[in-house]
């Protein structure tokens, strides 16, 4: 496996422009290879009946890349041996004007350059067998993936670490097949922590550092196949999609399914749970490893798109959720288990303690919905915690890419030094603490805050440096404002003379 590179763009990640144009060249590097080879990257697909060479055999080819398999060539033949070419001649609406009866044309437009069917839609062609392979001395260490993980995801060390050696496990049973008789357990991961607390950006940054694709789906989204919604092996296709098509690459990719609580079994209900329960029965044997068949280039199976196999068994599933109130059913165990004891006074003990959700076990998880076979096929759960006022501060300015040094990097194009006072931060994560949305709350603000500013800035060439301070923040003053000094003894000095500018 190409451990180490960076392949998808991520918005977040904007300073890695050279890591990813190195990848970007080693990709192209083996495409332009790949393509001497064999003409091609994609696999022929039957212009009739849409399967790819992979399943429907070699193709006859016809002039402008159209293609015809073995079966569909066989059909059309006896079809038109079998043809009334009498009968036709003796058509008496012949030539009349209204064209031959039950013969529909082909608009030969449709046909030009990639025979009718765009490489969108068509399968890539599967590798020599060495290049798919992973090398297992290619694999990232847990030790060096965490780290690479800390550089931007800030807290969760417990989360961190576990998915580092949860994701080192699964590529090692990935690179080694099944080692002799003993069989290396799929490494499937449910993580539990309040919203905006860096679940899908763990995920983001892991599949990024370990360059395999990644596919996001909601799980409120799926449905039981047949029902209004998608259907459970969308989530496939996605992935199928995010490894531009290429089968072996999205077997080895990951698959995150968010908000993985909500497809809880329902209480109370009389009707079908199509969303919830069976949702999950659904997803069961993806969880284990299938052959699948997805559409390509398309998010629904119908006769015009060509279908691929995936076999989901390398695949590596990450399930999360808020799950809300689980701490409660944690909390009312914990209580049952003391008022059995000695310390029945102590009821309430547990009331209080903060990292709750810690303490799950997979029977909480059960009680709050999930059915056991569901549970049991996610081997590797944990917990996040919530984020608190310091880690928010260290979120704003820590990060590889941390808000901050985004726009400090735009105002240094203007020739502008920005600077955030402690006291700021300190405020933007009050503010931020007060949405409960976690994180996501913090670029809100900062947007907010910095408009202003990113709007005047520009206007005047003398402004050297804005420094943003608690005060404007809490909306009791304004930036302050330092201009370049013309002096010719200090031109570089800045000088404080406008104070403030937005409190005006
Ligand atoms: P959720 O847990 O709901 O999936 P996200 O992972 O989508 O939350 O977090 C939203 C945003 O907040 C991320 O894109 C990231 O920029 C930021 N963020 C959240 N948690 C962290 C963290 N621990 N370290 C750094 N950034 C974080």
């Amino acid at each position: 496996m190409p451990v180490g590179g960076m392949e998808e763009s991520m918005d977040e990640h904007k300073d890695d422009k050279h890591e990813e144009t190195e990848l970007e060249k080693k990709d192209s590097g083996t495409e332009e290879k790949k393509s001497d080879d064999s003409g091609s990257d994609y696999e022929d697909v039957c212009f009739i009946c849409r399967r790819p060479e992979s399943k429907a055999g070699k193709m006859f080819k016809l002039p402008n890349n159209i293609c015809v398999c073995d079966d569909c060539m066989h059909k059309t033949m006896d079809t038109v041996s079998q043809f009334d070419y009498q009968g036709l001649l003796n058509n008496p609406n012949m030539g009349n004007g209204q064209g031959f009866p039950n013969i529909s044309f082909v608009n030969l437009a449709d046909l030009q350059g990639d025979g009718g069917i765009p490489n969108k839609q068509k399968p890539k062609k599967k590798r020599k067998k060495e290049a798919a392979e992973i090398d297992i001395r290619d694999i990232l260490p847990p030790h060096k993936i965490k780290q690479k993980l800390d550089e931007y995801v800030v807290g969760q060390e417990h989360a961190k670490k576990v998915m580092s050696v949860a994701v080192y496990n699964h590529y090692k049973r990935v690179a080694t097949g099944t080692m002799d008789e003993i069989e290396i357990e799929k490494s499937n991961m449910l993580m539990i922590g309040p919203t905006g607390c860096g679940k899908t950006y763990l995920v983001k940054t892991l599949a990024k550092l370990l360059d395999v694709p990644l596919a996001i789906a909601d799980a409120t989204s799926l449905t039981e196949a047949g029902y209004i919604g998608d259907d459970i092996e969308s989530v496939v296709s996605k992935l199928l999609a995010a490894a531009d098509n290429d089968v072996e690459r999205a077997e080895r990719g990951i698959i995150f399914i968010d908000e993985i609580d909500k497809i809880a079994k329902k209480k109370n209900t009389n009707s079908r749970d199509v969303s919830g329960e069976s949702v999950q029965q659904g997803m069961l044997k993806l969880l284990e490893g299938a052959e699948v068949e997805v559409p390509v280039g398309a998010n629904s199976k119908n006769a015009m798109v060509p279908l691929a196999t995936v076999n989901t068994r390398n695949i590596l599933f990450i399930c999360g959720g808020a799950f809300p109130d689980l701490d409660e059913i944690i909390k009312q165990r914990l209580n049952k288990k003391t008022s059995i004891g000695y310390s029945a006074e102590l009821k309430d003990k547990y009331d209080k303690e903060k990292n709750i959700l810690g303490r799950v076990t997979v029977e909480d998880i059960r009680k709050f919905g999930m059915i056991p076979e569901f549970i049991g096929r996610l081997p590797v759960i944990f917990t996040l915690e919530g984020l608190s006022r310091d880690m928010m501060v260290q979120i704003l300015k820590e990060p590889r890419n941390a808000i901050l040094k985004q726009y400090q990097k735009l105002l240094e194009l203007d020739e502008v030094e920005l600077i955030f006072d402690e006291g700021a931060l300190e405020a933007i994560a009050d503010k931020a603490m007060e949405k409960e949305t976690g994180a996501r709350a913090l670029r809100a603000i900062i947007e907010e805050f910095m408009l202003d500013i990113m709007y005047e800035v520009p206007k005047d060439d003398n402004i050297g440096r804005v420094t943003i301070t608690r005060e404007y923040i809490e909306g009791n003053g304004g930036p302050i404002i330092d201009i370049r000094s013309r002096s010719a003894e200090h031109p570089d000095r800045l000088k404080v003379i406008q104070q403030p500018v937005n409190g005006s």
